[in-house]
């Protein structure tokens, strides 16, 4: 039998953990094959509803699950840990300053990569879900040193996805004839979500699509601010889909990617397509052997060069920023 892969959840307690957890303990996240012991991270008032969930995992009886900590110790949380999920983060309040927001979540990304940097296993691989996901993973990193960089991701899986599910509506193509779909920059409403690669049935997506005012005006607004419709109509934000998402994301990353196909990820940038080197941006990237590779030589176009340019725009206010606060 295989030694069980450790796996740490932070916000356990939360949403989206709610729905990650039973699909990481059923086998989703690494393979039918692989055992799991599961370390949940909560803060002191939410662990009692961390236990209360990590009860029900006991009950769902699952083959793979080896164990279930449950803590408010963050060494004892990543003690260890082969991969780190990132999904507890301190949400944007009303009127709350984006200062503010950067720096309630340096107080914990910071403490997180300083633990993972003393503890975790040498072959642990971090993806952060918890907003603002893109800056979060780069103070986690920068508080590292001795893990490589390229360990450190963040989350941008759920807007791909939601882009596939888009273009398959609007062309009536099942979502798994769809590929190469690509997410660039941050996760958030600048994002760009880009058909121009995509090929949907062996034909490429922004030709089938042949509308450039959909995709402009609808496609493009849609999936940036779709996690704004979710809350609108279910009255609570997206969490199953994202832990679907985080699930794709890691299995991804594991497993590699589909011959032929690409995903996309928020990982340190080598300076790639112009976004500046040592940012956490979201690019297309092949998946192989345990690694990510960012996609080389796409033509950009000057309508995709620009979406681009903006989101990374944002992102170096906001590494800017949490270096203002010391944060990285
Ligand atoms: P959720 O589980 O719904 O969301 C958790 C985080 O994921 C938020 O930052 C949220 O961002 C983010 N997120 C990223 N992508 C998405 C998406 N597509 N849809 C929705 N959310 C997304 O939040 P809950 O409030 O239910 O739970 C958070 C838990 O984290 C709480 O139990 C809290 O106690 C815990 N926590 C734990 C910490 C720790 O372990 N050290 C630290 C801080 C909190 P957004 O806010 O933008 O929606």
């Amino acid at each position: 039998t295989r030694t069980p892969v450790n796996v740490t959840v932070t916000g356990a307690a939360g949403q989206i953990g709610y729905a990650l957890l039973f699909r990481i303990a059923s086998g989703q996240l690494l393979g039918a094959d692989v055992p799991v012991h599961l370390r949940l991270l909560e803060i002191p008032q939410a662990v009692k509803a961390a236990e209360g969930t990590a009860m029900e995992l006991d009950d769902a009886a699952f083959p793979l699950l080896a164990g279930i900590d449950v803590t408010d110790d963050v060494k004892r949380a990543f003690d260890g840990t082969n991969v780190a999920l990132l999904v507890g983060a301190r949400p944007r309040t009303k009127g709350m300053e984006r200062g503010d927001l950067l720096e309630a979540n340096g107080g914990i990304f910071k403490p997180q990569g300083e633990a993972i940097n003393a503890g975790a296993a040498d072959d642990v691989r971090v993806l952060v879900v918890g907003n603002p996901a893109n800056t979060n993973a780069l103070i986690a990193k920068s508080h590292a040193p001795d893990v490589p960089a390229d360990r450190f991701t963040a989350m941008t899986r759920l807007d791909h996805n939601r882009a596939i599910a888009q273009l398959s509506k609007k062309l009536q193509a099942p979502v798994a004839d769809i590929k190469k779909i690509a997410i660039w920059g941050n996760h958030s409403a600048t994002q760009y979500p880009d058909i121009f690669h995509a090929e949907v049935g062996g034909r490429n997506a922004a030709e089938a699509v042949n509308d450039e005012a959909w995709l402009r005006d609808t496609f493009i607004p849609t999936v940036a601010k779709r996690g704004a419709a979710i809350i609108e109509a279910r009255g609570a934000s997206s969490a199953a889909s994202a832990a679907s998402a985080a699930i794709d994301h890691v299995h991804d990353w594991v497993n590699g990617t589909p011959e032929g196909d690409w995903t996309s990820m928020a990982v340190v940038s080598d300076g790639s397509y112009g976004v500046p080197e040592g940012l956490v941006s979201s690019f297309p990237v092949v998946c192989k052997d345990g690694k990510w590779e960012i996609v080389q030589g796409l033509d950009i176009d000057a309508f995709s060069q620009e979406r681009i340019d903006a989101s990374v725009r944002e992102l170096e206010e906001e590494r800017d920023a949490v270096r203002k606060l010391g944060l990285i």
